[in-house]
């Protein structure tokens, strides 16, 4: 892939937003590559901001300078500048997504509707007033009205997400700061299960003081079921004991070396009725090229031992933009899904991070081109929608080009509540575990308040009594009453 970077130069609190808007148009951070498209300069003094960029493209070079006056929708202003002026620089229009920025593009879409905005009408201001493709508008308003009674339940109805923060290999394109399993003391994974037992605990009696329900549970990571079987029954059997019944639990099991069928039986045993199988890919060449150490034939193995169990819902991830991958090799990957039917399908774009492996890999030379990628996810969109999987989230990332999205498809009855209220922010998320975040709804606004869990499993141990008593102060100060 042809990267270009952004370099920028200003005020800190701008920064964020040059990102947001600079990756929207396809640069990456200014560090991440050598190759620079483009170049911001910001002053903001006496109330005026003066922005200048300089873009480049082989010899050619266009700089374009425009001063604003600070008052009013200032930001909405830096960001209509770069789209614009970009969009003369290469003369390429915005894009399907306009002037949309963020990654939660359907947000927006239920501010509207809150407002009693129509779906005619709804379209329309997000074609006339963001510039996105009509296709676009009205994908993101019928998603959101599929969305609609998961965004309105009761406030007093939540999610808890568990965060595990192992794996058994590190795969080439991920991020994740996940320990191996392998490699970790049995008594700090033994002290690790106990400090995560004492956060539910905690999170159970904020949930009684309170009177929250948890519908749904979401069990990630890494990869929960590298653990050893003994310690995943310790965390699941304090869940099942602590919040169960829910509507929806599920599992991500990722990949077939961690998830023997003892270890799934385990699991239903305990309640957890979805999970998710993600192969990401079925090309064994990328598969090791990628660190992903099991055959493609465990993934089937994997998903027949979950069909036996009864699990009812069951996810597939994909991600497309892998290196080597080809068009072709995702046609395979999609007639595979339509032979083994898994209720859900989620279709990623690789995103290339600075932490993950890949980045300074020679295999990211092999990253296929946007053009491919698009192709791809085209592709895949097509043949999911034709064969009934109905696409009902989705998020952009901050480091993926203009066009590119993330997207859950289902089936119209195994949709995940989870899913949904996780990214529209209007329900309540409790959260245990290393880099958890719990984001509790403050009402009417639906602002969040977030606290989070330090991501590194020592420091989440050595902290957690001071966490938790932060979390109880953050929810007394919400919803009244005292921090017991
Ligand atoms: S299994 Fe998932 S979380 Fe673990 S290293 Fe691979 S991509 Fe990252």
């Amino acid at each position: 892939m042809d990267e270009q970077g952004y370099r920028y130069k200003g005020p800190e609190e701008y920064h964020a937003l040059i990102g947001q808007v600079m990756a929207g148009l396809g640069y990456v951070g200014g560090y991440e590559t050598e190759n620079i498209g483009a170049r911001i300069f910001l002053s903001d003094e006496n109330g005026i901001i003066d922005l200048t960029c300089v873009f480049t493209r082989d010899d050619k070079k266009w700089e374009s300078r425009a001063s604003i006056i600070r008052y009013g929708h200032v930001r909405e202003d830096i960001k209509n500048c770069l789209m614009h002026w970009h969009e003369r620089f290469t003369g390429n229009k915005t894009g399907p997504w306009g002037t949309l920025m963020g990654v939660r593009p359907t947000k927006l879409v239920h501010h509207f509707f809150d407002k009693e905005f129509g779906d005619k009408e709804t379209i329309a201001v997000l074609q006339q007033q963001y510039q996105v493709e009509k296709e676009t508008a009205e994908r993101l308003v019928h998603m959101s009205r599929l969305q609609r009674p998961f965004v309105m339940e009761p406030q007093n109805h939540v999610a808890l997400y568990v965060g595990i923060p192992y794996c058994s290999s590190h795969c080439l394109y991920c991020s994740f700061p996940s320990r191996l399993v392998g490699t970790e003391e049995q008594d700090i994974l033994q002290s690790f299960s106990r400090a995560l037992e004492r956060d539910l605990q905690d999170l159970s009696r904020l949930c009684r003081q309170y009177s929250f329900t948890v519908d749904t549970v979401y069990i990630g990571g890494g990869t929960p079921t590298c653990l050893p079987i003994g310690i995943l029954e310790d965390i699941v059997r304090s869940v099942a004991a602590n919040f169960s019944p829910v509507q929806e639990w599920t599992v991500e099991a990722g990949r077939p070396d961690t998830a023997a069928k003892e270890k799934l039986a385990l699991l239903r045993q305990y309640g957890v009725d979805r999970i998710s199988v993600n192969p990401q890919t079925m090309q064994q060449r990328i598969l090791d090229a990628l660190g992903r150490h099991h055959r493609v034939e465990d993934i089937y193995t994997m998903f027949d031992n979950c069909r036996d169990l009864g699990f009812s819902v069951i996810n597939m991830d994909f991600i497309a933009g892998l290196p080597t991958q080809n068009i072709k090799d995702m046609q395979e990957n999609m007639e595979i899904v339509c032979q083994l039917w898994p209720e859900n399908v989620t279709i990623h774009t690789l995103a290339l991070k600075k932490r993950a492996p890949l980045f300074h890999h020679p295999l990211r030379d092999r990253i296929p081109s946007q053009e491919d990628v698009t192709r791809m996810l085209e592709y895949c969109d097509a043949i999911l929608v034709e064969k009934g999987y109905t696409p009902y989230y989705m998020y952009r990332q901050k480091y993926m080009a203009a066009s590119f999205a993330n997207v859950g498809y289902a089936f119209s009855d195994a949709i995940g509540k989870y899913n949904i209220q996780m990214m529209e922010e209007r329900q309540t998320v409790l959260a245990a575990g290393p880099g958890g975040a719990t984001k509790f709804i403050n009402l009417p606004n639906h602002r969040l308040e977030k606290l989070y869990m330090p991501k590194e499993v020592n420091t989440y141990m050595a902290s957690l009594e001071e966490k938790m008593q932060m979390r109880r102060k953050l929810c007394a100060y919400i919803y009244g009453g005292e921090d017991r």
